[in-house]
C-alpha cells in the first residue's frame, strides 16, 4: 500500500490524516475524469465512514447542488413577488383566496365556461394575447365576480406580472374626485393608472344608469388599455343585448377586437336557485 501513495503522492502526512480521519488510500479511476487517489474515512472525523470516491466529481456534485439552491432561492423570490403582487391587486377578501378549483359548475354551460376561462388564462400567461380582452355577463350569482378573481389571480402567479381588480363606480368615482379643487392627480392620471397594470378586471359594469360622461369613462379606461395592448375583463350583469347601449359601441367594438369573446352566465342561479 505505502509503495503505490507514495508514487503518486509521495509520502502521506500521517498527522494530517489522523486529523481529517483518513486511515487508508488507494489509486482510484474515474470515467470522466481518469485516475485520482482515493481516500478511507475511518468515520471518527467529520466525515462520514467510508471511500471518498473522484474528487473531481464531488467538486462538480457541489457546484451542481449550489446552482440548484440559488435557483430556488430565485424561484422563492419570484413566488414572493407574485404573492405580494395578488396582495396588491385588490382582489375583494372574500374571494382572494378562491381559485378555478373553488368553482363547482352546475351544469354542462358552467363547466364549458369555466374551462374558457382557463383557456383565457393560459393565453394571457403564454404572453401571445395581443390584449385579447373578455367580456363575462349575465345572471347574478353564478360565479362572475369568482371566476374573474381567480382568473386575475392565477395570471398573476403565472405570469409575476401586475394586476388590478376595479368597479366601475371606483373608477367614475376616481374621476370625479381628480374635478376636485384639492385633488392631487388629474383625470388623465386615472386613466394612466388603469392602464398601468398588465390585466385589469373591472367588475359591476351596468349597476349604474349609463349617462354619456359614464360611457366617456368606459370608452376613456378601455380606450387607454387597448392603446398599450393590454387585456382587459369586463364584469357585467347587463344581457348581451344591451352591453353596446349601455356601455357605447365603441367601447364593446375595443373589447371585441382581436377575438375578444363574451361568456353568457346565462343558466339559473346556483346561490338562489332563480335568475336574479
Ligand atoms: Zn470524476
Amino acid at each position: 500500500m505505502g509503495s503505490l501513495i507514495s508514487e503518486l503522492l509521495g509520502q502521506p502526512d500521517e498527522k494530517m490524516d489522523h486529523i481529517l480521519g483518513i486511515d487508508d488510500r488507494r489509486k482510484g479511476e474515474c470515467e470522466q475524469h481518469g485516475n485520482f487517489i482515493d481516500v478511507h474515512h475511518s468515520g471518527k472525523g467529520r466525515v462520514s465512514e467510508g471511500w471518498k470516491g473522484c474528487p473531481e466529481c464531488e467538486k462538480e456534485a457541489l457546484q451542481a447542488r449550489m446552482r440548484e439552491e440559488e435557483q430556488q432561492r430565485q424561484m422563492e423570490l419570484i413566488r414572493q413577488r407574485a404573492a405580494r403582487l395578488v396582495a396588491q391587486s385588490d382582489i375583494p377578501k372574500r374571494f382572494t383566496d378562491k381559485g378555478f378549483d373553488d368553482y363547482k359548475p352546475v351544469n354542462g354551460k358552467s363547466a364549458s365556461v369555466l374551462r374558457k376561462i382557463q383557456d383565457y388564462a393560459d393565453l394571457l400567461a403564454s404572453g401571445e394575447h395581443e390584449g385579447r380582452s373578455l367580456i363575462l355577463l349575465g345572471n347574478v350569482g353564478n360565479g362572475k365576480t369568482h371566476l374573474s378573481c381567480a382568473l386575475l389571480r392565477d395570471v398573476i402567479l403565472r405570469t409575476c406580472k401586475p394586476g388590478a381588480y376595479w368597479t366601475f363606480a371606483e373608477l367614475v368615482r376616481e374621476v370625479k374626485g381628480s374635478w376636485r379643487k384639492s385633488a392631487d392627480y388629474s383625470e388623465q392620471d386615472v386613466y394612466d393608472d388603469f392602464a398601468k397594470p398588465e390585466l385589469v378586471v373591472i367588475d359591476e359594469v351596468g349597476m349604474q344608469n349609463f349617462t354619456e360622461f359614464e360611457q366617456t369613462v368606459a370608452y376613456e379606461a378601455i380606450n387607454a388599455r387597448y392603446l398599450l395592448e393590454k387585456p382587459t375583463v369586463v364584469v357585467t350583469n347587463l344581457p348581451a343585448g344591451d352591453l353596446s347601449k349601455c356601455l357605447g359601441e365603441r367601447v364593446v367594438d375595443r373589447l371585441r377586437e382581436n377575438g375578444g369573446k363574451a361568456l353568457d352566465f346565462d343558466w339559473l342561479s346556483y346561490r338562489n336557485g332563480s335568475a336574479a
